[in-house]
């Protein structure tokens, strides 16, 4: 069984603690591996290693930094399906999707090889007279990356790149379920050239995650994860002087209009609701079905959803893969259950599916005539459970979105450009899809959601990421004109 420990300072570090999480393979439910989880000395460890490491590191070249990030993104790439692999045996996503993440995780690390540009500061000539004026940005110091289980290498992706691309050090504190591809990530940036303690990796849990919030030398945290901790994180961080951005759950409608697409949005619902299981922040979790469509939109939701293979991730026929624990599984299964106990129709119930092995597994659910009191509406599910909402109208619809405390994304459905064009304005969501069910922003744009799905102003990767990781310095300069000064530079002079 593998044991999983810290990389600080370019070399692996054992917990003193003693304590340990159990890593699993949720297609077989076998424990696979053990990480380390660290008490305040290691992380106090990692913090003075990235403290010292941004004295040297600040200073590095534009040019010397772009050619390390470029190298970086090169052995990235050439893991790709290692690091794939880690992802399925330790996740249980299948294997497309986890390509799929490494490849959005990539595209990251490429929009930070182009920094330079994004750093350019600017300036005023002659803003009194001999008198410039000019903004810089200048990096933050140790910065700090929080990640969830459930994209254990793209959300790293959307931190440590930019991160040390604006100069700071980074520690990375990845989620303890699947720590494996993230520690490879971290071993790819040290192999890439970073100097040591530019990249640190501490595994750890709540003692961790607590210790870096009140670290008197960590500048900024980045956290990605559930609403809960996400504002825990937000107030405890901020009240201790922190720079913060806190990405939070999710509930994400997808509003079909009468005049859409039919099979376009059947597939769409289909791929977006239970592709990853549904353990992903962008899954579709409701479907708001307006006028006409509903009946004809369930029969093709039902119609995909038979057709729809789950099994271990790394069967090449699987399209769906297990839960992350046994624990989740029997909480998203028991939404199933509230669901048809507070009214709601189960059109398809996925705990009707039998697996012929032990792990995580839970076949894929639709339930109909959802209402708003219900908990599967109300409450995350993060699981292969969709809900459908009938209303009459799109007020109707974009009312319950606005009503419900997520703002994440919001898609709509339609051929009618106009009514596309009011969504974009009406939808109380940080992003948002045009025929398109998971609107996740490219790598040169931004990511977060608003209300109860972010807590901070500055928002992930792209532009914004680069924001956050950097603080304006202005500078207001003033040159007395070279034909007065006391030595004779060569200027006639002027008095
Ligand atoms: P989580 O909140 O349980 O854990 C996230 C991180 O916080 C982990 O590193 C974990 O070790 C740490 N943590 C957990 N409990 C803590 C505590 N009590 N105190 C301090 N730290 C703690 O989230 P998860 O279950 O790993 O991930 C799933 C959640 O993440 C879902 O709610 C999902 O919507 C959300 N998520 C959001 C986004 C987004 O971009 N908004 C992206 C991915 C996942």
């Amino acid at each position: 069984m593998q044991q999983i420990q810290h990389l600080i300072d370019g070399g692996a570090l054992a917990s003193t603690s003693g304590c340990t999480g159990a890593v699993f393979n949720p297609a077989t439910a076998e424990q696979t591996g053990r990480v380390d989880l660290a008490s305040v000395a290691e992380v106090d460890a990692a913090v003075a290693s990235s403290k010292a490491a941004f004295g040297e590191w600040r200073t590095v070249s534009i040019a010397r930094r772009t050619k390390l990030l470029y190298e970086f993104r090169n052995l990235v790439s050439d893991h790709a399906d290692d690091i794939a692999d880690r992802l399925t045996a330790e996740h249980g996503k299948v294997t497309d999707d986890a390509r799929g993440e490494v490849a959005r995780g990539i595209e990251n690390i490429e929009f930070a090889c182009g920094f330079a540009q994004a750093l350019e500061g600017r300036y005023s000539e002659q803003a009194s007279a001999g008198v410039d004026v000019y903004t810089v940005r200048q990096p933050i110091g140790v910065c700090v990356g929080i990640t969830p289980f459930n994209f254990p290498a793209m959300v790293p992706l959307w931190m440590l790149p930019n991160a040390v691309a604006c100069g700071n050090t980074f520690i990375l504190k990845p989620s303890e379920r699947d720590p494996s591809a993230p520690r490879l990530i971290v071993e790819l940036a040290q192999e890439a050239g970073f100097p040591p303690g530019v990249v640190n990796l501490v595994n750890g849990d709540k003692v961790a995650v607590d210790r870096l919030l009140e670290h008197p030398d960590v500048g900024a945290v980045s956290f990605v994860g559930s609403t809960p901790i996400a504002r825990y994180v937000y107030s405890t961080g901020t009240a201790s002087g922190k720079r913060i951005q806190a990405l939070g759950g999710a509930k994400n409608h997808m509003v079909v209009l009468p005049d859409a697409d039919l099979g376009l949005a059947a597939d769409a619902a289909v791929s977006a609701a239970y592709g990853s299981a549904g353990e992903r922040c962008m899954a579709v979790s409701v479907v708001v079905a307006v006028g006409g469509i509903a009946d004809p939109l369930v029969d093709a939701i039902k119609v995909r959803m038979e057709k729809l293979v789950v099994g271990p991730g790394d069967d090449p026929a699987s399209e769906m893969g297990p839960l992350i624990t046994a624990e989740h599984r029997d909480r998203v299964a028991g939404y199933v259950e509230s669901g048809a106990a507070q009214g709601a129709t189960v059109v398809v119930d996925g705990r009707d599916q039998v697996f012929d092995n032990d792990g995580f597994f839970l076949g894929v659910s639709l339930l109909d005539r959802v209402t708003t009191d219900m908990a599967v509406y109300r409450d995350e599910v993060f699981g292969p459970v969709l809900s459908v909402v009938r209303v009459d109208t799109y007020e109707e619809g974009v009312r319950m979105i606005a009503d419900n405390p997520y703002g994440n994304g919001a898609a709509i459905f339609t051929r009618d450009g106009g009514a596309a064009r009011r969504f974009q304005q009406d939808a109380e969501a940080g992003m948002v899809g045009i025929n398109v069910p998971i609107p996740v922003p490219v790598g040169y744009h931004s990511f977060g959601g608003w209300n109860d799905s972010f807590f901070g102003d500055t928002t992930m990767y792209g532009p914004e990421g680069i924001r956050f990781y950097t603080r304006p310095k202005v500078i207001t300069s003033r040159w007395p004109d070279p034909s007065t000064s006391s030595v004779d530079l060569g200027f006639p002079r002027n008095d």
